[in-house]
């Protein structure tokens, strides 16, 4: 089958679909016996369905399409690009216009003191090089039982062994072996589930002490760096409490680890600010993009390191590491548009000071419903719990995921599309929703979570 101009019927692709496509983290006979939507377009905020039906996408995609969808600019830029240099490497001492200017962007884009870039293709291999680098950089320090990585249960890094490893997700480590030696996973600061009678911020610190205890327990000698997202997206948005991150960064440099923030989703705007570091007040060492550096529209990801990472890295001889498409310069050339608009268009001051505060004011009303345990949200980034008691925070005890599930399918019923984290609904528009299409946003919420109370009635749930 060609795609051409003429795409076939919305069931024949489905039928294809279900006969020859395995998809990233489904349960394949379910899908197949449902059959998969199929999106034929997009613009905006709004992806359309194959029979036309139009959605507004609270989740960017997969948390990724910033800018929005529908920017010719960017397919200019790779049409452009394809035409005068479609491929080249940057392996054997060669370079190209797209890597080198990406690289000095990012380099002066990056908070304080991030200079270097080494390029991969998604988030999952950035991380992946995160973590051969970290280690290369105390053994090149003389330090190579400096090994293992600090992790936080339920935190996502991608989905390669390695990255995968580095993730806490007990459903991928429970397939296939992962994760691999030397990493330590330790807790989450997820206060709304975990916090119990503690106030956030005693809870925030005795989250973070978590990893001063873990350190303690290996010896200094033995931790090579410390990895984690400035606001956990898949696992469940979790905004951490404000005393959290600020007690990491003084246990870092306490005991002389690299600090890995893993930026995937909260950077480029998300937050407010470029990078998710700058909310917190976060000085990494290294800092994993991807998603929002090109918007979506091509894979690319990197890890920025620090002058002194980057120094050792490069006073130890060859690093044996390296993808194809290390800077491929079509998706470099793509993400360097994507920038050029975000700068050019103020989009992250608009994250900031106008669809940030409007979505905020919005979403938080949500929490008089009574399926709402909590709201949440930073940015443009957020979360509803769902619960059927408020009051203590109840799980849905014995159904974990069912309230989720049924209120993912209510909003698509609503036309709005919002992802379910087990029974944690969450957001992540582009940043360049308009004030209107923040009502539209939630106002289809409200209609998703009314028609999910009453399933939940009906099924003895609530
Ligand atoms: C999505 C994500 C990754 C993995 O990125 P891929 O491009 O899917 O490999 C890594 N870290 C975080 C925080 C992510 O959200």
């Amino acid at each position: 089958m060609t795609l051409e101009s003429n795409v076939p019927p919305t069931d024949t692709l489905q039928e294809l679909d279900a006969a020859h496509h395995l998809h990233p983290f489904t349960d394949g006979n379910a899908l197949n016996a449902e059959r998969a939507r199929v999106i034929a377009a997009a613009d905006g905020v709004m992806i359309r369905d194959a029979e036309g039906r139009e959605f507004l996408d609270a989740m960017a995609g997969l948390w990724c399409v910033n800018i929005g969808y529908g920017r010719r600019e960017l397919a200019d830029a790779a049409t452009r690009q394809m035409r005068k240099l479609p491929y080249y490497n940057t392996f054997f001492h060669t370079t190209h216009p797209p890597a080198v200017a990406l690289s000095a962007k990012l380099a002066e884009l990056a908070p304080g003191g991030l200079s270097h870039v080494f390029f991969a293709s998604s988030g999952s291999e950035a991380n992946d090089t995160n973590l051969r680098i970290a280690r290369r950089y105390w053994a090149a320090k003389g330090q190579p039982g400096k090994s293992v990585v600090i992790s936080r249960l339920n935190a996502y890094h991608g989905s390669t062994m390695g990255s995968g490893s580095l993730g806490g997700m007990s459903y991928m480590h429970g397939q296939d072996g992962l994760p691999i030696p030397d990493i330590v996973h330790i807790g989450q600061p997820y206060w709304y589930a975990e916090g119990g009678n503690l106030s956030p911020v005693d809870f925030g610190l005795a989250r973070a002490r978590e990893l001063e205890e873990t350190i303690g327990k290996l010896g200094e000698d033995r931790v090579a760096a410390f990895i984690a997202e400035p606001i956990q997206g898949a696992g469940g948005v979790i905004i951490p409490p404000d005393s959290y991150w600020p007690e990491i960064q003084r246990i870092c440099d306490a005991h002389d680890i690299l600090l890995i923030a893993d930026e995937v989703i909260c950077g480029f705007g998300r937050t407010g600010e470029w990078f998710g570091s700058q909310s917190y007040g976060i000085r990494p060492d290294i800092m994993t993009v991807a998603k929002g550096l090109s918007s979506g529209y091509l894979p690319i990801g990197a890890s920025v390191v620090s002058s002194q990472v980057a120094d050792v890295l490069n006073a130890s001889g060859e690093f044996n590491h390296g993808y194809t498409y290390s800077g491929h310069p079509v998706a470099c050339a793509v993400a360097l548009e994507n920038i050029r608009i975000l700068e050019e268009e103020g989009i992250v001051d608009h994250a900031k000071n106008v669809a940030g505060p409007c979505l905020a004011e919005r979403w938080m009303e949500l929490g008089d419903h009574p399926l709402v345990g909590e709201v949440r949200i930073r940015g443009l980034i957020g979360a509803i719990e769902l619960s059927p008691d408020r009051a203590i925070r109840a799980p849905f005890e014995g159904h974990c995921g069912r309230a989720g599930r049924l209120c993912r399918e209510s909003c698509f019923e609503n036309q709005v599309v919002m992802r379910s984290v087990y029974d944690t609904m969450v957001i992540s528009p582009p940043l360049i929703i308009t004030e209107g299409e923040v009502e539209i946003l939630v106002s289809r919420a409200r209609s998703a979570l009314d028609r999910t109370l009453t399933q939940l009635q009906v099924e003895g749930l609530m």
